[in-house]
């Protein structure tokens, strides 16, 4: 067994005592987290988990989490991590969707559990068990040796749903080997140390918290603190106090955290690397950072990708603060040509063609979308419109379903709302396409002032007047008090399309 599940008994066999998890007054090290995953393993056999079966998991950030992925790794089983923010209905979907035949849960989604309701032909598991529950603990006590299966690294070994901004969410299926070769792509761009210390900040369901930092962190041996809940004023308290030295995020977070009262105070020094991904940062943000001397890098990347594509480096971000770096050792990048066959990438706005060891095979249970996401052979459709600089760095422009194509012009929303974002007294806006009887389609702006400032509409639009081209000032502009996201912080862009054709046409 070359898979995920082997990693921590590997890892202790070469440093057996050092730190692995740690979360508030519990700590485990890698011999403990592998005592922990064989057991846990034992238990999930025990409870009928064979090879191939699917282990749904709902809860927050924990050590949890960890043991019962390894573990059902270690069963040959298929992890399935869910977004414990989405309501029962969706959560039923993606239970069937999966045909999970196991479900673990934390204390804190019990009712989210108990309203998503019961699995017909499989176990619901809770790692903290109210009244007649069945206990992971319990089971693990009276469970015998895990099992010994051969694991193939092209294994499948975890689905992740896809943000799903559109359309029902699907799971990529990602093997064993992707997720080694992500973490060797990481790795090979990175100074992870054995002896780092990682927040893990990031949501787990979501391949920026996994893929990341996490992972290659105890790849190398080093502890990984797992954050329950994100609040920043706690995690700029905790950087200083643990000497934590990584950390991922998404870019709402590295806002929240720069803005926060005590980040004059914070003392930063222990930090080696932060990264972000996910979606656009705004340049002030990035600044902030970079100008406290943190090495700020962007990655860029896609659950189908395990996630990484491209990252900045530790050298180039200072000259690059808003670009996605240069593409990973191991991923070969082109432009989508007319035919569809692979281009150069250059300098002029392309969809990107993304390959390598750490691109997913496929969908679960949608051949034809699988098929529909590759082109010539094995290189995958991003739809993420990409340019490179003459220094060879990334920048993701935007998506190709996102464009607005105005008067026969392709707008790009987040070139709009990139400029919209300089202004002080913007907080954040959204450009999303509406229909136009002269143009086709017009940019409809939805605009969060940051509390405390003034703005009003001409003021705005001159601003946009003054750094973009005239077709790319939307005709539409709507102040609103926050815009809706994900759990990663995606904009919402379809809930804001439906009101922005409700509204102005
Ligand atoms: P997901 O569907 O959750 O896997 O998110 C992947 C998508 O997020 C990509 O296809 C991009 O559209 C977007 N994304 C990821 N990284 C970046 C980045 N650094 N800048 C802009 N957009 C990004
Ligand atoms: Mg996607």
């Amino acid at each position: 067994d070359f898979g995920l599940g082997s990693w921590p008994a590997r890892r202790a066999r070469i440093n057996p005592a050092r730190t692995a998890l740690v979360q508030a007054d519990r700590t485990l090290t890698y011999a403990g987290l592998a005592d922990r995953v064989a057991r846990l393993a034992g238990a999930l056999t025990r409870l009928g988990v064979r090879p191939g079966d699917r282990v749904a998991y709902l809860g927050v950030n924990d050590i949890t989490v960890f043991e019962t992925l390894f573990a059902t790794a270690r069963c040959g089983a298929i992890f399935v991590p869910l977004n414990y923010r989405l309501s029962p209905t969706e959560i039923r979907y993606m239970l069937d969707d999966s045909g999970a035949t196991a479900l673990v849960h934390s204390a804190d989604t019990g009712d989210l559990v108990a309203e998503a309701g019961s699995l017909p032909d499989g176990v619901v598991i809770a790692t903290d068990p109210a009244e007649g529950e069945l206990d992971f603990e319990a089971e693990a006590a009276e469970a015998g040796p895990a099992p010994d299966v051969a694991i193939q690294l092209e294994d499948p070994c975890l689905l992740l749903y896809t943000s799903g901004t559109t359309g029902r969410p699907k799971a990529a299926v990602l093997t064993h080997g992707n997720l080694t070769w992500n973490t060797v792509n990481q790795l090979a761009h990175l100074d992870v140390l054995g002896t780092d210390k990682a927040l893990c900040i990031a949501p787990l369901f979501h391949c920026v918290g996994l893929g990341q930092i996490t992972l290659p962190t105890l790849f190398k041996g080093g502890s990984v603190e797992p954050v329950a809940k994100f609040d920043p004023g706690t995690i700029l308290a905790r950087i200083g106090e643990a000497g934590i030295t990584s950390f991922s995020a998404v870019p709402t977070m590295l806002e929240m955290m720069c803005r926060h009262e005590d980040w004059d105070r914070t003392d930063l020094s222990s930090l080696t690397c932060v990264l972000y991904g996910g979606s656009p940062v705004a340049e002030r943000v990035a600044r902030a950072w970079l100008d406290r001397g943190v090495k700020l890098l962007q990655g860029y990347g896609m659950t189908e990708a395990s996630p990484g594509v491209s990252m900045a480096t530790h050298e180039g971000t200072l000259d690059h603060p808003v670009a996605a770096g240069v593409p990973h050792f191991f991923t070969d990048v082109a432009a989508v040509g007319p035919d569809l066959t692979p281009e150069p990438l250059g300098g002029t706005p392309a969809e990107l063609l993304v390959r390598g060891p750490h691109v997913f095979g496929g969908y679960w249970n949608r051949p034809d979308e699988s098929k529909a996401s590759f082109v010539s052979g094995d290189w995958f459709r991003t739809g993420d419109v990409v340019r490179v600089d003459d220094d060879g760095w990334a920048h993701v422009v935007d998506r190709v379903k996102d464009m607005i194509i105005s008067g026969g012009e392709n707008v790009y929303p987040a070139e709009v709302e990139a400029v919209a974002v300089r202004l002080d007294e913007v907080d954040a806006c959204a450009v999303v396409g509406v229909p136009d009887d002269r143009w086709g389609e017009v940019g409809a702006a939805f605009v969060v002032v940051r509390p405390g400032a003034e703005l009003d509409e001409t003021a705005f639009r001159a601003h946009l007047e003054q750094h973009l081209a005239r077709y790319k000032v939307p005709k539409h502009v709507w102040f609103t008090d926050a815009l809706p996201r994900n759990a990663t912080g995606k904009i919402r862009r379809v809930e804001l399309r439906a009101l922005a054709a409700e509204t102005f046409t």
